[in-house]
């Protein structure tokens, strides 16, 4: 058996290896790093699979949610309504700009944002919200975007796990993730759904005066070389990472589907073990599987993950710590208890192994010796 990994990036790329060494070597002898035709290229790409007019790339996704946050002429003390339970990036770019995230909690079968949440949450100062598509399924978005448009809220979704989720309306029409609301946000890290070999990111709007202000702001502010409209910052994707990009985004479905077999296999190994609840899956969207998590209830994680490590399978805690408990943003807005939901989430999800890559016999030892730590707590009960 392969040594299990909790991400296979050398195993993916060995199988586009061919495609992908090509695509490195006409890039260093087009020798267009900044900016070449590979970039605009992969925009279009991007912009049609998801089916979005405007797609604009960028350095990394913590760019992108930042340029989306200065196009929306928000002026400091303005709120932005932010999932508890997320990774750190979503509310960090707000603070940075002097707005005030406001943290919310969590739906405990999904782990995602819903409307009812973020209605509970509306002030006067409230201006956007971010609904986060974590681990790879979309929040329920219709009752969100109405909500949004009943209080005047932009929308901005945080993508970066969930690039290639589809979510289907009552009516019966279909959009990927990042193309409901105002902006959409997501990243390339190279363990994300979509990776590339560095950082990345891109911004995607069906708006056309946003999306033209979101070029601009990601280029210095300039349309027109060296006439400087705004304030902007330089946040661009490498022409080799797009190339990359290009290349995999080919794969994209292919490789949720890789994706959604694993995690399959998973149910159909944890669905019926008491304390183990597996990803819960909402009809109206599809599942990518950035991360496949499971909820333990009265089985111990340490143990569990210790017990796993040992046996040469990583797991891994995401997250450990919701944000309003988190040192950066100490305030006296919130307190310990203030998200109940969140707080248990973070002492309860264990990540497993999730990638393109797995083979049978790495899963089925992964499944055994996860039931078997199981079996033997449940003996001392
Ligand atoms: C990865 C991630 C980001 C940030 O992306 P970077 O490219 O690492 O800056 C933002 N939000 C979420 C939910 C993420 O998972």
């Amino acid at each position: 058996m392969k040594p299990i990994q909790m991400v296979d990036l050398n195993g993916q790329y060995q199988n586009i290896k061919a495609e992908i060494d090509q695509a490195i070597t006409d890039c260093l002898n087009e020798a267009a790093f900044i900016n070449g035709p590979q970039v605009k290229q992969f925009q279009q790409n991007l912009a049609s699979y998801l089916a979005v007019n405007h797609v604009i790339t960028c350095g990394n996704g913590t760019d992108a949610l930042q340029i989306a946050m200065m196009a929306l002429n928000l002026k400091p003390g303005d709120e932005v309504i932010v999932p508890a339970f997320t990774y750190v990036a979503t509310a960090e770019v707000i603070a940075l700009l002097g707005l005030t995230p406001v943290m919310v909690e969590v739906d405990p079968h999904t782990f995602n944002i819903t409307a009812e949440i973020i209605e509970k949450a509306i002030t006067p100062n409230s201006k956007a919200v971010v609904p986060v598509h974590l681990f790879g399924q979309c929040c329920d978005m219709e009752p969100i975007m109405e909500m949004a448009r009943k209080y005047n809220l932009y929308v901005i979704e945080d993508t970066a796990q969930a690039l290639g989720a589809k979510y289907t309306f009552s009516d019966g029409s279909v959009k990927s993730a990042g193309t409901i609301g105002d902006i959409g946000c997501t990243s390339f890290f190279p363990s994300k759904n979509l990776g590339c070999y560095g950082d990345g990111g891109a911004i995607m709007t069906n708006n056309e005066e946003l999306g033209v202000k979101l070029q601009k702001i990601a280029n210095h502010g300039q349309a027109k070389k060296y006439y400087h409209e705004m304030v902007g910052v330089n946040s661009r994707l490498d022409t080799l990472q797009a190339a990359i990009l290009i290349i995999k985004l080919k794969k994209l479905d292919e490789y949720a589907a890789s994706r959604n077999a694993v995690a399959e296999k998973y149910d159909q190994a944890f669905a019926s073990i008491e304390g183990v609840t597996i990803p819960k899956r909402q009809s109206n969207s599809t599942h990518v599987f950035h991360q496949y998590t499971l909820k333990l209830e009265g089985i111990e994680r340490e143990g569990l993950k210790k017990h796993l490590e040992a046996g040469g399978i990583p797991a891994m805690i995401y997250y450990p710590l919701p944000l309003h408990k988190q040192e950066a943003f100490k305030s006296d807005r919130y307190n310990e208890g203030d998200f109940p939901v969140s707080e248990a989430l973070c002492s309860q999800v264990l990540s497993l192994p999730m990638h393109t890559e797995m083979e049978d016999d790495q899963l089925n030892y992964i499944t055994s010796q996860l039931l078997a730590y199981v079996a033997t707590v449940k003996q001392y009960v």
